[in-house]
């Protein structure tokens, strides 16, 4: 076989990711509204007309048409080469973490079906069990098959941990505020965040989630005067949380307990 650098694959999968991300943008829309994935083929939203192969080229055809349906000039979301680039982003960065391998696969599983649960979770607040359930078996079986860094036990034990985590939140807010506070899409979610993280993992991503939110939550209370019970989409936070602790896990679990240690915890304790 030839040799070639890298960075030739890494562009390659960088194109490849784009795709992906523009069938992405279709479970987004599609998924929520219980539509096919598969067919019809794309319309625009406003005035029907089928989107042509050389208007659906990912990223490049949004900015050849500057932002606009070719035919009626209805703005087109930016969430669509978002969500695009993000795809792209995801295959480059993982080839460069993980080369051909496995756990790029692994990863690039876990972390379209987080881009699918962030924006559908933040229109909709939903998070579908057709993305989470085959998501968390997914992660189970790369465990199963010695495919994945963490064992099958770490994310069994992450998995179920984590939904049983958040359902015992959930029953406490029931408890005091006679309602659920969150609902069982983000416990099937914790449960494949889980299973591909594992128990440590698991507790970091919900510890950077709770923490984003409730800054979010405080954002939106002091500028626009909202209500402390006002439903946030979690799911939207746990996502980028697992995609960070996915890529940066270790090194902040060392810098967590580092702080522990320093500022919060006696030195005797942890001895
Ligand atoms: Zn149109």
């Amino acid at each position: 076989m030839i040799w070639l650098p890298p960075i030739f694959y890494a562009i390659w999968l960088l194109i490849f990711g784009l795709c992906i991300g523009s069938f992405l943008n279709v479970c987004i829309a599609r998924i929520p509204e219980g539509r096919s994935i598969v067919t019809p083929p794309s319309t625009c939203p406003s005035c029907s007309a089928r989107i042509r192969w050389y208007d659906n080229i990912p990223l490049l055809s949004y900015l050849i048409l500057l932002g606009r349906c070719r035919r009626c000039h209805t703005r087109i979301s930016p969430v669509y080469p978002l969500v695009e680039l993000a795809g792209g982003l995801i295959f480059f960065s993982l080839f460069l973490k993980n080369s051909f391998s496995a756990e790029m696969v692994r990863g690039a599983v876990f972390l379209c079906c987080l881009l699918v649960l962030f924006f559908v979770d933040l229109h909709h607040m939903l998070l579908p069990n057709v993305v989470t359930l085959p998501c968390a078996v997914i992660g189970i079986l790369f465990a199963l098959f010695h495919a994945s860094p963490i064992s099958l036990l770490d994310a069994l034990g992450g998995g179920v941990g984590g939904a049983l985590f958040l359902m015992s939140i959930m029953g406490l807010y029931y408890l005091f505020r006679g309602r659920l506070g969150m609902g069982w899409g983000d416990v099937k979610m914790m449960l494949a965040i889980g299973a591909f993280l594992g128990v440590k993992g698991m507790f970091l991503t919900l510890i950077c989630a709770c923490c984003a939110g409730a800054f979010y939550g405080l954002f939106l209370l002091l500028f626009y005067g909202k209500k402390l019970d006002h439903a946030l989409p979690f799911g939207s936070f746990l996502a980028p949380a697992a995609a960070l602790i996915y890529f940066g896990g270790d090194r902040l679990f060392e810098l967590y307990v580092s702080v522990l240690q320093q500022y919060l915890v006696p030195e005797f304790i942890l001895r």
